[in-house]
């Protein structure tokens, strides 16, 4: 989410005469776009930021642009320890950052209608921004606000630019993507208006939010193979109990129950599970890892607890890092081999796969497939597997 928002950042810029550059030294202006989910991600943007305080002095007119999740987190006390910042641009006013390029009078009139970079095979498509759950130790909410869903006329078009442009896989973005609502267009009506677009040969999107997945979508996904059938769906806890503390909006029965629907219309699932919320205790953690072995995921990304500050979790009492640690050694023992596992599974089946090179691309269930057989890049070919190594199946071709 956050490189397509850095690419419409950009894109405001580029219209204003710059160019990208690697090379710092070569730079004018520096565009730092930033993430505040976890501590650490913010406290390398801010530590960079303060860095390149000397840079700035060697030439004063370099411009230095903070955006993005942080920059609304830490507001106004940014600005005050680093007077050397130019424009401070939080995550809810991505849609005036052109407006704010030109209050500042520091970056010259708009030119041209602004360049992105051309978005290979896959063209990230921002459909909603925001967020309407109030998950209690997400930062989110307070960050990027309520949810908006841009008009799915716009999304389309978005969607013809990117084909234009050379993308043949859309990735539809949103912080609960599944959610979009634009008058009567649903997120299932969208999703296969944006495959029917000439040029486009598979769609997929992140990141969906379990309670969203109605009937209605199972429905509109079963006659659309180009709808990719991988999904990362964040779990987070398989304790009911905790799920009602993180304010989660599901319980463990009804995440199991909409799972099993996906997987039924061939969906391959990952997800992030967090070990030692403050309230969990042994027994939840017990039903984490039973979730694990019910839910069969392809791979799942486990996290340690971390407050943020600001959130409801944060005034809760903490479990020791000890805690944390074991509880997190326990689960990625638990998910150890669940990639290679799902791989093994798909030993004889068919795949279609869409190849980022001539020999090896992703199947519709995003597993990396590799050919003896050469095909055009950025073609979809139905391919037979024979056999997996590791996390890389090969196709009897
Ligand atoms: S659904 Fe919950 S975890 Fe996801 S962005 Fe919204 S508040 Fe955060």
């Amino acid at each position: 989410m956050n490189l397509a928002d850095s690419e419409e950042m950009f894109a405001h810029l580029s219209a204003r005469g710059y160019q990208r550059t690697d090379e710092l030294e070569e730079a004018d202006a520096v565009l730092i776009n930033t993430c505040t989910v976890r501590d650490h991600a913010e406290h390398k943007a801010v530590s960079f930021l303060g860095r390149l305080g000397r840079w700035k002095k060697e030439k004063p007119g370099r411009r230095i642009i903070f955006a993005g999740c942080a920059a609304q987190r830490l507001g106004k006390t940014l600005q005050k320890k680093y007077p050397f910042l130019d424009i401070l641009s939080g995550a809810k006013d991505i849609e005036h950052f052109s407006d704010a390029l030109d209050k500042s009078g520091l970056f010259g009139p708009q030119t041209s209608q602004g360049e992105t970079l051309p978005p290979g095979l896959t063209g990230y498509v921002t459909i909603m921004r925001g967020c309407n759950f109030a998950c209690t130790y997400c930062i989110v909410p307070s960050v990027r606000g309520p949810v908006k869903c841009l008009p799915h006329a716009d999304i389309l078009a978005q969607v013809r630019r990117k084909v234009h442009a050379g993308a043949k896989e859309i990735m539809l973005l949103g912080q609960t993507v599944n959610a979009y609502q634009d008058g009567n267009v649903s997120f299932a009506d969208l999703l296969n208006r944006a495959s029917e677009i000439d040029g486009v040969a598979r769609v997929g999107f992140t990141s969906p939010h379990p309670i969203y997945f109605t009937p209605e979508f199972l429905t509109a996904v079963k006659g659309n193979p180009k709808i990719a059938r991988h999904l990362h769906l964040p779990a987070q806890s398989g304790s009911t109990k905790v799920l009602r503390e993180m304010k989660r909006g599901y319980t463990r029965e009804i995440l199991l129950e909409k799972i099993k629907a996906l997987q039924a219309e061939g969906f391959v699932i990952s997800t992030d599970l967090i070990v030692g919320f403050p309230t969990e205790t042994e027994e939840d953690f017990a039903q984490t890892l039973t979730l694990v072995d019910q839910a069969g995921f392809s791979t799942a990304y486990c996290y340690k607890y971390s407050p943020r500050q600001g959130t409801p979790a944060a005034q809760m009492k903490l479990h020791s890092q000890e805690v944390l640690e074991q509880r997190l050694d326990i689960l990625l023992n638990k998910v150890r081999g669940l990639a290679e596992r799902t791989y093994q599974a798909q030993v004889g089946t068919t795949q279609e796969v869409l190849f980022e090179t001539e020999n090896k691309g992703r199947s519709s269930g995003s597993f990396w497939v590799k050919t003896k057989r050469s095909y055009p890049i950025g073609s979809v070919q139905r391919v037979e597997i024979e056999r997996a190594d590791g996390t890389l199946l090969f196709a009897r071709d």
